[in-house]
């Protein structure tokens, strides 16, 4: 058992409360057990950590990524995202699972370090010679200790049929269809406890035929699982969907049985008044990956807008490659300005950044009874934020300092009451090994030595 004290508590529960002075207890059964203003009472026998100078949120939630792309940073740094997909796609065919497995290990490590508790994944290049990459990918969060949602993604639409990814990186639809059963057959855990669930996640419009996303669905509804794409990203995109299905992203969505309360797609940076109306009317969720849609010149999402019409909206730092900052923690403040680049300066608030980082990521998982606020009885999912340093001295608001000032370092990361990181360091894995690792993967993908 575990208290933190002295420490600045903002929840993000329904009401927003938050304590200046106050404590979270974390019960041995990975749960919290109080929270309040203040010192805690009648937990005297659990292990006390001072938190003076820090500020006690939820675990951010990464509601979009693909962990393999950190072996291939740093590419294709000026293309939009057809040009990049194509200057990428060769590469990741060459994907295997020790080459996953090493991506995967230093993408949440470095996640964890930036105040991340729960990721999901959407991994949707499966070569044939691959060997298991999905399960190097669960292994590495094993290793980890976060919690995770890897997708088992899928591409069926190459060029020869019209689509974007060379013919070698897609699957045969079937054969997509019957491993994402199997995977969800063998690592998916409904409890609420869960550390690890999969959801279904054929890849996008331009790299997906009809068939397998509408058989992806009625799949995912048949296990009780949820179901994840991208969609509306890029003004080509669009262009594709009108060329060849004679409708927008959106309505396209609609037609395959993609919209509902067990959907969130990823970007959503093109969507007009009516598709707004329509995720929010369905309860449909939405992975904001702002910096991603920056470094690719995609567009800003209308996250305003889709907060208002009740869309459950989550932050996603979106793939290493695509974004190579890759940082859950600067995402905050990313999506404030870009919601401010658009709507000015009242058009999102600290708070409410912090909100998309976690119970909004929360819900775009399913988990909001769960994880994605402080709350007596959900999951200890949290992170302590350091905020005493040269960064943010003089920021009082420690919301605002968190948010507003550079991103700040982690003294203290739980998941289920299980530290991941402690003192700015991981708990389970050592920094060096990863990166090491990480080096290697990329060389032997790129089969050049630096
Ligand atoms: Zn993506």
């Amino acid at each position: 058992m575990i208290r933190l004290e002295n420490v600045t508590v903002a929840t993000v529960d329904a009401a927003g409360t938050e304590y200046a002075d106050g404590h979270v207890v974390v019960g041995d059964d990975g749960r919290i057990a109080a929270v309040g203003p203040g010192p805690a009472t009648g937990f005297d026998h659990a292990e006390r950590i001072d938190g003076k100078g820090g500020l006690v949120t939820p675990g951010l939630v990464n509601t979009h990524h693909h962990l393999y792309q950190w072996a291939t940073r740093g590419l294709a740094l000026d293309e939009t995202l057809f040009g990049w997909l194509t200057t990428l796609y060769p590469i990741w065919g060459r994907l295997d699972a020790e080459i996953v497995g090493a991506a995967a290990g230093a993408g949440l490590g470095w996640l964890a370090l930036s105040g991340c508790t729960t990721s999901m994944d959407h991994h949707y290049v499966f070569p044939r010679d691959g060997g298991d990459v999905l399960g190097a990918e669960i292994e590495a969060a094993r290793r980890i200790g976060l919690r995770f949602h890897p997708t088992r993604g899928s591409m069926d639409l190459s060029r020869k049929d019209g689509g974007l990814p060379p013919d070698h990186v897609v699957e045969d639809t079937d054969e997509a269809l019957a491993a994402t059963e199997a995977a969800i057959d063998k690592w998916h855990d409904p409890s609420p406890d869960a550390m690890l669930q999969i959801a279904v996640a054929p890849c996008s419009p331009f790299s997906v035929t009809t068939r397998l996303m509408e058989e992806a669905a009625v799949l995912a509804r048949r296990k009780g699982v949820r179901l994840h794409t991208h969609l509306a990203e890029t003004d080509d995109e669009e262009a594709f969907c009108l060329e060849r299905f004679g409708c927008t992203p959106i309505e396209y969505a609609e037609r395959v049985g993609w919209l509902g309360e067990d959907v969130w797609l990823a970007h959503g940076v093109h969507f007009d008044d009516a598709a707004i109306a329509t995720l929010g009317a369905t309860g449909t969720g939405v992975a904001h990956c702002p910096s991603s849609n920056a470094r690719l010149g995609a567009g800003m999402a209308r996250v305003r807008e889709l907060v208002d019409h009740g869309v459950p909206v989550g932050l996603g730092v979106d793939g290493a490659a695509s974004q190579e900052v890759s940082h859950l923690g600067a995402e905050l403040r990313q999506a404030l300005y870009t919601a401010r680049l658009r709507g000015g300066p009242t058009a999102m608030t600290a708070r409410e950044a912090l909100r998309l980082g976690t119970i909004g990521g929360a819900r775009c998982l399913g988990r909001q009874d769960d994880i994605g606020s402080l709350e007596v009885g959900k999951l200890a999912d949290l992170v302590m934020w350091r905020l005493d340093g040269l960064g943010h001295e003089g920021i009082d608001d420690r919301v605002a300092a968190l948010v507003f000032g550079p991103p700040a370092p982690v003294e203290l990361a739980l998941v289920g009451g299980e530290p991941v990181v402690n003192r700015g360091e991981l708990v389970n894995a050592d920094e060096e090994t990863l990166t090491r690792e990480a080096r290697q993967a990329h060389r032997r993908l790129l089969n050049a030595e630096r």
